[in-house]
């Protein structure tokens, strides 16, 4: 087996599959030595396994620069050269139909990750992709000194291998047992690129033990989350939060966990307050516990609150503000009113710490987009590597849109590398 590549690539998550398979469709390897993806892992794909619950969340059907934190012009380049029509249709070509939900989230058909991952490794292998499983990258040499052609010497814990391109797809830091344990930053950082400071994101957030999230475990309830740093609000979305054991969870949580982690970790003062009554304003509330009062005195706090919110969340709210439920609206004193509409309205949620790398779907944080050439995925520091997917500081919000992250670079790399040896 000889040890030379046209075309190394590092990693084989979802970027690195796919920037092989579209590399060898644009022709790399074909003729001289081959495209080889080197893995650490023993198993290919266990990322792409375990996400969207074991059914893997493609992509959405409408994605924009706006779902992610990331540099938008470049952003928006890049999806631009292979969006999501591009990406169904990509998906059909391999054999995967793919199903729209509700939420606007596409899932192959079949409910099952393992379809993808499948289809994406037969293609690998139809178009001769070598695949080199327990192959960890230590670290990359280039040889590239304009104007000769690019050379790299890859180091991995095997022995060493040589390509005339080489492809870093080594993902984030989320999910460390899957492989992806952030090795590729320290490879970028040797090779001339920065890294900015990462953090986890789309991770759920835990809250200090006083607060009553316990006993709501499974409860789930539609709210306006806010976060605010130094007194500057930073992010404002609705969506559903998901009371835990250990505190919350769900979409608008996952999807406000970034300002959060990026805020704590460059030590600024973070607040996140919860408003479970969206579309009412806290005058609104007030009025509306006001006039309840009018009309039916003998109602029992708790009873009204749970007209808006979950039984069990209205009795918690209660005993959490020092409100007992069952008393009636008609003797509510105007300090429990105002508790009751602050807890409603502006409930400051005390979170403690974020759940870690473990539980995070997510890296926020990486190499900058502004090192990269947005056409070709290409390092501006370093002609022949290309930089992809999740190790880039580029991160979506929770919905198919970091898997179309990879897709559209791992497209846009392969195309580039495969085209700039024929050149
Ligand atoms: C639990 C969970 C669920 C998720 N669900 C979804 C979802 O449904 N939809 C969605 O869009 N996104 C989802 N995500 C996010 C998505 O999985 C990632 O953003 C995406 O997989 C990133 O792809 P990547 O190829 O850049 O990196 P990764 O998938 O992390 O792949 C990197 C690969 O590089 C290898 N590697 C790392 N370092 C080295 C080295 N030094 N040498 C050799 N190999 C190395 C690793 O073994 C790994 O195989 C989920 C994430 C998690 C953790």
């Amino acid at each position: 087996m000889s040890d030379r590549a046209d075309i190394a690539i590092i990693g084989a998550g979802a970027a690195g599959l796919a920037a092989a398979i579209f590399a060898a469709e644009a022709g790399a390897g074909r003729t001289g030595p081959r495209i080889m993806l080197l893995d650490g892992a023993k198993k290919i794909g266990a990322k792409i396994l375990v996400s969207g619950g074991g059914r893997c969340n493609v992509t959405h059907e409408q994605v924009t620069p706006e779902d992610f934190s990331g540099t938008p012009h470049l952003v928006r380049n890049i999806l631009a050269a292979f969006g999501v029509d591009a990406t169904v249709r990509w998906f059909a070509s391999l054999g995967v139909e793919l199903k729209r939900e509700d939420t606007g989230k596409l899932f192959p058909v079949t409910d099952r990750a393992d379809t993808v991952l499948r289809a994406l490794l037969n293609r690998c292998q139809t178009l001769g992709v070598e695949i080199r499983t327990n192959h960890r990258v230590l670290s990359i040499m280039s040889n590239a000194a304009p104007p000769t052609d690019p050379d790299f010497v890859i180091r991995h814990d095997q022995g060493e291998c040589c390509a005339r391109r080489a492809i870093l797809a080594t993902g984030g830091r989320s999910l460390p047992k899957t492989g992806s344990d952030g090795h590729g930053w320290m490879i970028a950082q040797e090779l001339g690129h920065t890294v900015t400071p990462t953090f986890p994101a789309l991770v759920p957030l835990v809250l200090a033990p006083g607060m009553f999230h316990v006993e709501l475990a499974g409860v789930s309830q539609e709210v306006v989350l806010t976060t605010t740093v130094t007194g500057r609000q930073v992010d404002r979305r609705t969506g559903s939060l998901l009371w835990t054991h250990f505190g919350v969870s769900g979409p608008v949580v996952m999807d406000a966990s970034r300002f959060w982690t990026k805020a704590k970790g460059e030590g600024d003062v973070v607040e996140m307050r919860s408003h479970f009554l969206p579309g009412m304003n806290a005058e609104a509330v007030d009025r509306w516990v006001r006039d309840q009062g009018a009309e039916t005195p003998r109602r029992s706090v708790a009873k009204l609150v749970a007209m808006r919110v979950p039984d069990r969340f209205a009795t918690a709210l209660c005993h959490f503000l020092k409100v007992e439920p069952s008393t009636s609206l008609g003797q509510l004193t105007r300090e429990q009113r105002r508790r009751v509409v602050q807890g409603l309205t502006s409930l400051a949620l005390p979170v403690e710490r974020d759940r870690g790398w473990n539980y995070a779907e997510v890296t926020a944080g990486g190499v900058p987009l502004s090192e990269i050439n947005f056409r070709t995925m290409e390092s501006r520091k370093v002609p022949g590597l290309y930089l992809i997917g999740e190790m880039l500081d580029c991160d979506g919000r929770i919905g198919g849109f970091n898997f179309q992250w990879a897709w559209s670079t791992g497209f846009v790399a392969g195309r580039g590398a495969a085209k700039s040896l024929s050149a």
